[in-house]
Formats: structure tokens, C-alpha cells, sequence
């Protein structure tokens, strides 16, 4: 069996590691907002070359935060993509603010930033683009958009961590950068945790006192905030694993070349990689209008495939039930059809990506 993502053999790999951490832990006995949680709020901060990094429960609290940190409210309204994960437009609708769907390029899944300014109004007060699969949003137009109309721009890099776009490191180009550390994203804990970068002292602040219970100070509150702290024994798990971010994705960079070089089905559209821009292959998502023959036949010889995701958020019955999004977005609807992703860790190796590959080519 050849599993998405197989945590025991990267678990195996660091125990010796991840297990001291994890009772050193219990024996300090500091569970909230304890040491690791500021050491590697300092480790990621520092590895961004930025001031200040929050520690959240989740990815979707980190983009919750964010936009209400800086100033999203009710009535209104945030550019984003369809073509991604719930979250990133739960977060809106969660606000009461209206998220806008803008078509994405379908080379690359992201942002179609010629697509954004048709859909600017008075009441645009943010963009989120998503860095999706690991590969970096085209930020230049977008935050040209952005400053000549005054809007925030929250990354969601949920699955980019360590991407880089044009040299610099996704989340670090915005007002905000947002990450998941969900126990299968590319830097990840074994459980749920999320954090916030930024530039901004006040947006980091507002973060810390939203995650509190909209407390600075203890038992003094000036905000309705959240529980919503990284935990300590997660973050302490999530030190460990970043210590090897880089070598992780590297390792991902060189199997998606594997497989690259494997696939010779010509049925088949590969992943391309956008001018200028480090993919770090949180997943890897080829194109074919074969999809479930494709998935049959990898699911006989016991490989897992998946599809991400098969509904654009637009047509999703949450959205349509809401009706302000009485949209068509081609491209998206014909991607949500056609994509499937393969197993993709650092720890696969070539003999799985050869197997793969031989039952992807022979499907016609
Ligand atoms: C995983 C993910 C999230 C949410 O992160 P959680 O930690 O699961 O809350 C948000 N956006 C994208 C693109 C994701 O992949």
C-alpha cells in the first residue's frame, strides 16, 4: 500500500527526537502558551526574516484572525479563489463578510490576478490568494492591485510553507501570512496548530490578544476573542520537524522531478512551475479527463490517489444557499473535474515513484 502521505516513516525517522521533546514537555509542565510555543514563534519569525510570528490553534483560526487583525467586518467584501480548501473562505462567511470568487489560471490552480480588478467595488476591503498545492500565488500584480486600492492582503500558505516566489518566502509578501501545521501539511505537528507572520507590530498584537479570550492583560478584556493557542506539546513536536523544513522540501522538489521524468502518458498535464517560483509540492497534481480510470487503476495495485478538491467553493451548496455568488468560473469547474493528486512525501522513494508512474502510463 502506498499511501497520500505516510507519517510513520517520518515519525520513525526523528522518534528519539520528537519523543524527548514531547516529555520534556511533561515534565516542565508549562501546557499554555508555554517556551517551545515562543521558541519557535522566534525560530519562525527569524526563518521568515520578519519581527513578529503568532502561534494559533489551527490554519483556519490563523486566517481568522487575521482578517478580523486587520479590520475585515461585516458587509465586507474579500477577493479569493475557489479552488481551495473550505477554510479560506469560511473564515469570511464566519466575519459576515462576503467572500468573491476570482477564476483561477489552470496551469498553475491559483489566482488569475488579470481577473481581480473586474471585481473590485466600494466594499472590497481584502484579497487572500492561496499559495495552493505549495506553489506560490502570482503576488506581483496582485499586491499592485492591492495598493492602488488600499486593500489587505492575508496569504493563505497553509500548504506553502518554505515556497518562495521570486526569492522571497510566501507569507512575507502581505499583510499577513498564514500557515496550518494539520499533521499532513508539508511542516506539520500530530495534531491541529496554525500561526500568523508579519511585518506589522500592530496586526501581531491584535493576533495575541484575539487568541486570548481578547485579553492582553490577565482577566482584563478589551476584545470578544478566542481560545485559540498553538499547544505547547505541538509546538514543541513542530520545532523538531523544522529544524528539516528545507531538507523536506527539497526532498519533495526531487520526487516531483521523479515523477516528471516517469510519466510519459501523454494523456497526462504535469504540474508546471510558474517563472520564478520554488514549489515545494505539498501535493503532487497532474490533469487528465481520464480521472476515475486513473484512480481505478491505481487503486487495484494499491496506490492512493485524491482529488483535490472536486467542488469549487462557488458551487458549494453553503455558498449557493447564500446566493451572492451567482457565478460562473470555467476554469475552475473544469479543474475541480480533471485533477488528481499522487502520493506525495519527503520520504517516498524512487522505486514507489516508478511504480506509480508504470500504472499511470499504461492507462489510455
Ligand atoms: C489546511 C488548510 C487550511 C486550514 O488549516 P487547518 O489547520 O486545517 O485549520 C486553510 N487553507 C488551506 C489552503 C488549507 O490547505
Amino acid at each position: 500500500m502506498i499511501p497520500m502521505v505516510d507519517l510513520k516513516r517520518q515519525y520513525h525517522n526523528l522518534k528519539k527526537e520528537i519523543d524527548a521533546a514531547v516529555s520534556d514537555v511533561l515534565e516542565q509542565t508549562r501546557f499554555i502558551l508555554g517556551p517551545n510555543v515562543s521558541a519557535l514563534e522566534e525560530e519562525i519569525a527569524a526563518y521568515h526574516d520578519l519581527p513578529y510570528a503568532v502561534g494559533v490553534a489551527n490554519g483556519t483560526d490563523a486566517l481568522l484572525l487575521a482578517l478580523r487583525a486587520c479590520g475585515i467586518e461585516a458587509g465586507d467584501e474579500v477577493i479569493t479563489t475557489p479552488f481551495t480548501f473550505i477554510a479560506t473562505a469560511e473564515v469570511i462567511a464566519l466575519l459576515k463578510a462576503t467572500p468573491v470568487f476570482v477564476d483561477i489560471c489552470p496551469d498553475t490552480y491559483n489566482l488569475d490576478c488579470s481577473q481581480i480588478a473586474e471585481k473590485i467595488t466600494a466594499k472590497t476591503k481584502a484579497i487572500i490568494p492561496v499559495h495552493l498545492f505549495g506553489q506560490p500565488a502570482d503576488m506581483n500584480p496582485l499586491m499592485e492591485m492591492a495598493r492602488k486600492h488600499n486593500l489587505k492582503v492575508i496569504e493563505d500558505c497553509a500548504q506553502a510553507f518554505g515556497a518562495k516566489y521570486n526569492g522571497r518566502k510566501v507569507g512575507t509578501i502581505g499583510d499577513a501570512g498564514c500557515f496550518s501545521f494539520f499533521p499532513s501539511k508539508n511542516l506539520a505537528g500530530y495534531g491541529d496548530g496554525g500561526m500568523v507572520i508579519t511585518k506589522s507590530k500592530e496586526i501581531a498584537e491584535q493576533i495575541k490578544i484575539l487568541r486570548n479570550h481578547g485579553s492582553a492583560k490577565r482577566y482584563y478584556h478589551q476584545e470578544i476573542g478566542y481560545n485559540s493557542r498553538l499547544d505547547e506539546i505541538q509546538a514543541a513536536i513542530i520545532r523538531v520537524k523544522f529544524r528539516q523544513i528545507d531538507k523536506f522540501n527539497e526532498a519533495r522538489r526531487q520526487n516531483a522531478a521523479a515523477y516528471c521524468a516517469a510519466i510519459s502518458n501523454q494523456g497526462i498535464i504535469l504540474p508546471v512551475v510558474a517563472d520564478g517560483c520554488d514549489h515545494v509540492y505539498h501535493q503532487f497534481t497532474i490533469r487528465t479527463t481520464n480521472r476515475d480510470l486513473l484512480a481505478d487503476a491505481l487503486q487495484k495495485k494499491d496506490i492512493a490517489s485524491a482529488v483535490y478538491y472536486p467542488v469549487p467553493l462557488h458551487q458549494q451548496e453553503v455558498f449557493l444557499k447564500s446566493g451572492h455568488n451567482p457565478v460562473q468560473l470555467p476554469q475552475s469547474e473544469r479543474c475541480a473535474q480533471e485533477v488528481i493528486s499522487l502520493p506525495m512525501f519527503p520520504e517516498l522513494n524512487r522505486e514507489e515513484i516508478r511504480l506509480i508512474a508504470d500504472v499511470i502510463n499504461h492507462v489510455s
